[in-house]
């Protein structure tokens, strides 16, 4: 018999707070590196709004630049300093001696038959990392599928960035830098506001990496992409994936409010244990009861379950059953997602009876279960085919 979940356990305080300490401290480990270039000159992107305002306060400049300043960055998106009209020319090249407004550099940019898009940036250091964009095939607007972490601590044995070792976190620059680097492309400034059809929609933290273990970062990274004088993207317009660090979910929701995804992936500590190997630390329980927890879920901002498909391992019926008993009173969705195979996988997806089978007994249940088919495939873009070859170059700071 299947090991069953049938208790709902709370985890006690004390060990959330110990492991949020021992999360935060690992992943100092990995540090991005620091916002100065070789020349002296500091990137103003993943500043904080307070930040810029000290750097600019540092060179005499009063508080009422900065916020000049994020509207160039963040809202024009100009990285040059002449384009800033507002700004008189004196100080412009003031500006332009200390700081620059970076980006990530274009290694390589491949786009689908489907038109998804795909771009491996390199940041100074020579770390890469991936990031794709998926038009909706209906309408003028589409999501930035943006990666957290160069690599991945976790090991789930169907990800291909799992088969590589977790190089380094990304910094907030380099995270928001992707969706700012891809809006370049589509020619997508100034920000659109109101009712204005924007093309990069939405961002969805589901590339490279565990964003809950890069939590800093992803956090600065997304409240200057949710800044309304900026970038603007409302927080119902970020969706942050996770694999299931139970104590980071808390803070996530207190902190940032986006919504949530969840791989879940498996009804059974046994089998989640294998394919999902965090599942050891926070099993399915304390799993469903973070989310359980999670503010603001509600039907019309439920959390997405999702489920990738894999033949003959996970893709049962008994499954879809157990599945739904597990997420019985959680506003949520499951998003179905056939198994995408690279180079020496060795799991093979569901069949297409068995996927609607799945799906009906899900949807009977009163949830929606989308069958998301994959974008991208022919360029390895698709969900969990995203890897580089970058290697940890250098030891932890
Ligand atoms: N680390 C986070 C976010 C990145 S992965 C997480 O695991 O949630 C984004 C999604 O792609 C996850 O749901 C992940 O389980 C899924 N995925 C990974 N490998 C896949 C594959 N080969 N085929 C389909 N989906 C995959
Ligand atoms: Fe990491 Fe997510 Fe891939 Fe698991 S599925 S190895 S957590 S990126």
């Amino acid at each position: 018999m299947p090991r069953q979940v049938s208790t709902i356990t709370a985890p006690t305080p004390e060990l959330t707070e110990a492991e949020r300490v021992r999360i935060l401290a690992k992943s100092a480990l990995f540090n991005p590196p620091p916002a100065e270039l070789p020349d002296g000159r500091r990137d103003l992107v993943g500043l904080t709004r307070e930040e810029l305002a000290v750097e600019l306060a540092a060179i005499g400049e009063k508080p009422f630049r900065a916020k000049q300043l994020w509207h160039w960055i963040y809202h024009q998106g100009a990285t040059d300093f002449t384009r800033m009209s507002s700004i008189a020319r004196p100080l412009q090249e003031r500006l332009a001696e200390r700081f620059v407004v970076g980006r990530p550099s274009v290694a390589t940019e491949q786009t689908s038959e489907d038109e998804t898009r795909k771009w491996l940036f390199r940041f100074r250091d020579g770390q890469e990392a991936e990031t794709v964009y998926i038009p909706d095939r209906r309408e003028d607007r589409g999501a930035v599928c943006i990666s957290s972490q160069v690599g991945c601590t976790l090991s789930c044995r169907f990800c291909h960035t799992g088969t590589q070792r977790l190089a380094r976190n990304l910094g907030a620059a380099e995270i928001v830098g992707q969706f700012m680097a891809a809006r370049d492309a589509y020619g997508e400034w100034p920000s659109p506001h109101g009712d204005v059809p924007r093309l990069l929609s939405t961002i969805v933290l589901m590339g490279m990496g565990e964003p809950l273990y890069n939590y800093e970062n992803v956090l600065r990274a997304m409240r200057i992409a949710m800044d309304p004088e900026g970038i603007g993207l409302s927080r119902r317009r970020i969706t942050l994936s996770t694999s299931g660090v139970v104590p980071m979910m808390d803070r996530c929701g207190a902190e940032l409010g986006v919504n949530l995804a969840v791989s879940l992936h498996a009804v059974r500590d046994d089998l989640r244990d294998e394919i999902v190997p965090l599942n050891r630390k926070y099993p399915i329980a304390e799993l469903i009861a973070a989310c359980r927890r999670y503010p603001g879920a509600s039907n019309a901002r439920r959390i997405t379950f999702e489920y990738i498909m894999l033949r003959g391992v996970n893709d049962s019926e008994a499954e879809a059953r157990e599945l739904v008993r597990l997420i019985a009173g959680i506003p949520a969705k499951v998003n179905l997602i056939p198994f995408n195979s690279w180079p020496g996988s060795d799991y093979r997806p569901s069949g297409r009876e068995a996927l609607e089978r799945f799906a009906a007994i899900v949807q009977d249940a009163g949830f929606a279960a989308p069958i998301r088919m994959p974008r991208g495939q022919d360029i390895l873009a698709a969900c969990g085919q995203l890897r580089t070859d970058s290697r940890r170059t250098r030891p932890a700071a």
